[in-house]
């Protein structure tokens, strides 16, 4: 069981902060401390056969 984790040097693509982002493991989605933008992570949806 994680909690949240902190994206290090990943910038927000809404706002520009950098080490804002932080990674939600159950609702796999990324969300930005300071904006409040939020991105699904997609996994690996379709195997990685994506070229
Ligand atoms: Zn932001």
């Amino acid at each position: 069981m994680t909690l949240a984790h902190f994206l290090d040097n990943l910038r927000c693509a809404d706002c520009g902060a950098l080490n804002v982002l932080w990674l939600d493991p159950v609702r796999a989605l990324v969300e930005c401390r300071e904006c409040g933008a939020s991105a699904l992570t997609v996994p690996d949806t379709d195997d990685g056969r994506t070229a």
